[in-house]
């Protein structure tokens, strides 16, 4: 079966301790996983999609405006990749696809399935912050799309480890996923 990476929202915004919506330190340890893995799935030939939060300044419709500080706003470096991430995003491999997404998950209003269904992927990998926010949303999407799914324990992070660990054995026990270690 053909494989993704999904890699979400991995952006200083996220992750640096700067950021406008930091899940911190937890973050920020998963940095070599994240690299690690976008470099296998690259090196494989592997998709890699880079799924990243994108927000218009003030925009006072968006749901998220009631619940969250403003955070990757178009144009902003918030929005832009963290640490090694953008170096090897900036290479422009030809199996890497860099999308905006406005909602938790990858999946919602993106053309993120037509572009797995066109390559016949079956299986999707994920990793990236929040655990129990955008990844978990995405996962969801996922199963309900018949997509099959592993998780990267080590390449996913929250600022709330109870959500973290929660998350993990939700994706286990709930959607079926593999978590792997
Ligand atoms: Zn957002």
């Amino acid at each position: 079966m053909k494989k993704a990476l999904i890699c979400i929202d991995y952006t200083n915004d996220f992750v640096a301790s700067d950021g406008k919506l930091t899940c911190g330190e937890p973050g920020r340890m998963i940095e070599e996983a994240i690299v690690n893995l976008t470099e296998e799935f690259i090196t494989n030939g592997d998709y890699v999609v880079l799924a990243v939060d994108s927000h218009d300044e003030g925009d006072q419709y968006h749901p998220e405006t009631r619940l969250f500080p403003p955070h990757n706003i178009k144009g902003t470096e918030g929005k832009d990749l963290y640490g090694k991430l953008l170096p090897l995003y900036q290479k422009h491999e030809p199996n890497v696809y860099y999308m905006e997404k406005t909602r938790y998950s990858a999946f919602a209003g993106t053309d993120l399935e037509l572009k797995l269904r066109e390559r016949q992927i079956g299986e999707l990998h994920l990793a990236g912050v929040c655990t129990d926010i955008c990844v978990l949303h995405t996962a969801v999407d996922a199963y309900n799309k018949g997509f099959r799914i592993v998780v990267h324990k080590q390449a996913v992070a929250s600022f709330n480890q109870e959500g973290h660990a929660w998350a993990l054995s939700h994706f286990a026990n709930s959607i079926g996923a593999q978590v792997a270690e």
